[in-house]
């Protein structure tokens, strides 16, 4: 049996941690956010439910795909039918139907990455700020002054610019990771009052929002309080490079503006929350293995980055690492 430290809680986190306690490992979580998910997070605000991040998901491997027929057998997840519409210049909206299955976590994104935490030991609010290799293993030390010994492997589940970041000093993974693998977005929760046709749930947007989701249609989601419609709005990776974290733009009024112009309608902004994500959308890399780790040192870095971003990375790079090093 291994004892085994797990940085972060977000999918590829919880699904390491429980292939490995089934394969009878110990495993303890940090995360530095009080709740968890990462990046399938959900906003509860008082008014209305939103999922910042991840949107929906698809499923193209078999064992993903069986991996979500269970959690929507569970219900944990569930399919979220929807003909997306797109935004072309100056004409109203196309409707652009596709074959693709979405689906979502239910009632909210984060609620698959709760169910799968369920009895594992996490520490929320323990960001992680260094790692020592001691002579009885790994020692932790978090923000907290939360420190603890004697892990025998360290799988750091962050972000590939905040992974290297942190194993820097204690290892030589970062030399062969790329400096850049994310994307930055802008994400803006609102909620909005006047009708709008019922079908228009999801839109594939342009240069300035390159996607929008009316968060009130997706399945199992409750109405926004006072409102008629909840949407998440994400702009594209080239606007938020230019109108970075500290923009004085008004993100919401050309959030709404766009909305307004797409849904070619008046609506009134009710409600809303931005959100700047530092590491969103992956630039298209391919790596030789779908984790990388220092077998020598027992660290490894999983997740979604490592094997083509998005939800099903996430799952796939955690299953392969847990596969290749503690069930063969
Ligand atoms: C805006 C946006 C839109 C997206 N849209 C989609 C989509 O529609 N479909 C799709 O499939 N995917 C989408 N994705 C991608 C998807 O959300 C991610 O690929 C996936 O959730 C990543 O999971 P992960 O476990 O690899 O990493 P994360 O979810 O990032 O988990 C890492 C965790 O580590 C924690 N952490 C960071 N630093 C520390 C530290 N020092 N100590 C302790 N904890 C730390 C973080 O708080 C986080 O909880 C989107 C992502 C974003 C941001």
């Amino acid at each position: 049996m291994s004892k085994v430290a797990i940085i972060g809680a977000g999918l590829a986190a919880v699904c390491s941690a429980r292939h490995l306690r089934a394969a009878g490992h110990q495993v303890s979580l940090f995360e530095k956010s009080r709740g968890l998910g990462g990046r399938m997070s959900t906003k509860r605000e008082d008014w209305s439910h939103l999922d910042l991040g991840a949107q929906y998901f698809t499923a193209d491997s078999n064992e993903f795909r069986e991996q979500v027929a269970h959690w929507c057998q569970q219900g944990k997840a569930t399919r979220w039918h929807f003909q997306p519409y797109k935004k072309f210049p100056g004409v109203p909206l196309q409707v652009s139907p596709d074959d693709c299955e979405r689906f979502v976590g239910t009632p909210d994104m984060n609620s698959i990455v709760k169910a799968l935490a369920c009895d594992l030991d996490i520490h929320v609010n323990s960001r992680v700020e260094n790692l020592q290799r001691l002579s009885n293993g790994w020692e932790l030390s978090c923000h907290n002054d939360l420190r603890l010994g004697g892990f025998d492997w360290v799988l750091v589940t962050l972000p590939a610019e905040q992974a290297v970041t942190l194993v820097a000093d204690v290892c030589e993974l970062n030399q062969t990771v790329p400096a850049t693998v994310h994307l930055p977005c802008w994400a803006l929760g609102l909620s909005t009052r006047g009708a709008v046709a019922p079908d228009i749930q999801g839109i594939f947007g342009d240069d300035i929002v390159s996607w929008a989701a009316r968060q009130s249609s997706k399945p199992f989601r409750a109405p926004p309080q006072g409102a008629d419609d909840a949407w998440v709005l994400h702009f594209s990776p080239k606007w938020t490079e230019e109108h970075g974290k500290e923009t004085k733009t008004d993100i919401v009024d050309i959030g709404m503006n766009w909305l307004r112009g797409a849904l070619e309608q008046e609506i009134k902004l009710h409600k809303h929350i931005l959100h700047f994500w530092r590491y969103a959308n992956i630039s298209p890399q391919r790596f030789n293995k779908p984790y990388f780790v220092d077998e020598t040192h027992q660290l490894a870095l999983v997740g979604s980055w490592c094997a083509g971003g998005k939800v099903e990375g996430a799952f796939k790079s955690a299953e392969a690492f847990v596969r290749d090093f503690f069930t063969r």
